[in-house]
């Protein structure tokens, strides 16, 4: 069979079974979404402190700007000709408000997942890493020299007996989590990692705080700071693109991290950095994080009460955060939902295999502190 024929049986096998993804069309107005000429609110977005949908934000970004700091390019890699001020001031920012000795960037959470553990690792390593890490991390693992075992997620007795097993075989092991996890919503109990890595002295801790930066923390910091143990963890990580209403990604670390990451990491080393005015706009929102304390109450008090009427309704709800699974099942029946959803005005959609494991396909509400309790009520009514 042709290579095209061969795609296009895989395509129709993917239809059959509701699975085919598709770039949905729509335009943006603030909250909202319009998609097939039905505007609705936008229930899917990463948004969570609704910065990305602040105008005014933006104006007062766009007034700081002239035609000579407005540089849509960077032309080149850090390590060569694109390494500009305004890259250093945002990880001087950044190592402050975490008080760790460096800080670094990236153009996205994908380069830094995919580039900081085969930086780090060779055949001596050991990574264990939850079963559910975002698909970032798994390849990041698979270009890695290090051998992996996947423990189940979040259950940590199985993580101690695993390092228990292979601690004295390895020169080093990393454990590999997120703090909020991408499709269930729920949490990884950062102090504990913490605690089973300072019983052995060749364990390290990689944490994506993808979900969490700007989210949790009293200065929006993440998980890890809401926990108290930011020096716990060797390689903290989060993203821009997510609650920073930017792109890019960044790690906070100990300066030896840091110089051996510039040296040995791929996915900085080789591609051209993001453009300076993408960091001056991220380091613009970022030193006003901490001011965000409202928004992320609210985002707070909105999720509870998603979460209840969930579970009022009878939905296993293992969510708890600002990310709100409703687990269906069947993936043709997470589209119904979502369809039915949409006619009501809800723009959620469907998150189905090889995303979530067989079985558990569900309607995916990631919510932003834009949205009113009300209509978090209304949806209610409507699920
Ligand atoms: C979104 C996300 C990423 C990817 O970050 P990008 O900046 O969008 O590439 C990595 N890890 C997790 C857990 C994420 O949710």
């Amino acid at each position: 069979m042709s290579t095209i024929s061969r795609m296009q049986q895989e395509l129709q096998l993917l239809e059959a079974h509701s699975n085919l993804r598709r770039l949905p069309e729509m335009t943006h107005s603030g909250r909202d979404v319009t998609v097939n000429g039905r505007r609705m609110l936008n229930l899917s977005s990463n948004d969570y402190l609704g910065l990305a949908s602040d105008r005014k934000l933006r104006e007062e970004f766009l007034r700081t700007l002239t035609p000579d700091t407005f540089l849509p390019t960077s032309s080149s890699s850090r390590l060569l000709t694109g390494n500009f001020t305004v890259y250093e001031e945002l990880e001087t920012e950044l190592s402050h408000l975490f008080g760790t000795e460096a800080a670094l960037i990236f153009n996205s959470g994908y380069h830094a997942n995919t580039g900081i553990l085969p930086a780090v690792s060779d055949t001596h390593t050991l990574i264990l890493a939850d079963k559910l890490v975002h698909a970032s991390l798994i390849d990041g693992i698979r270009l890695s020299a290090a051998k992996c075992i996947r423990y189940r997620h979040n259950d940590l007795a199985q993580l101690e007996r695993l390092l228990k097993e292979h601690h004295a075989a390895y020169r080093q092991i990393i454990i590999v989590t997120e703090s909020i996890f991408s499709m269930d919503g729920d949490q990884a109990d950062l102090q504990a990692l913490a605690a089973l890595k300072h019983r052995y002295g060749n364990v390290l801790l990689y944490v994506d705080e993808a979900h969490a930066f700007g989210v949790r923390g009293r200065h929006g910091l993440g998980c890890a700071e809401e926990l108290g143990c930011i020096r716990d963890i060797d390689f903290l990580v989060g993203t821009f693109g997510k609650a920073a209403a930017s792109v890019g990604a960044y790690i906070v670390c100990k300066r030896v991290i840091r110089e051996y990451l510039v040296n040995r990491m791929r996915t900085l080393i080789f591609t051209t950095g993001l453009p300076p005015v993408n960091i001056a706009w991220t380091l613009f929102v970022v030193r006003r994080l901490a001011d965000m304390q409202e928004r992320r109450e609210h985002l707070t008090h909105i999720s509870r009460t998603l979460r209840e009427i969930l579970l009022a309704k009878g939905y296993a709800c293992p969510s708890t955060s600002h990310i709100v699974p409703m687990i269906v099942g069947a993936s043709a029946d997470a589209v119904l939902h979502a369809e039915a959803l949409q006619r009501h005005g809800f723009y959620a959609l469907p998150v189905r295999p090889p995303t979530v494991p067989e079985g558990t396909s569900r309607i995916r509400f990631s919510l932003t502190a834009e949205i009113r309790k009300e209509e978090i009520e209304e949806l209610g009514n409507k699920l």
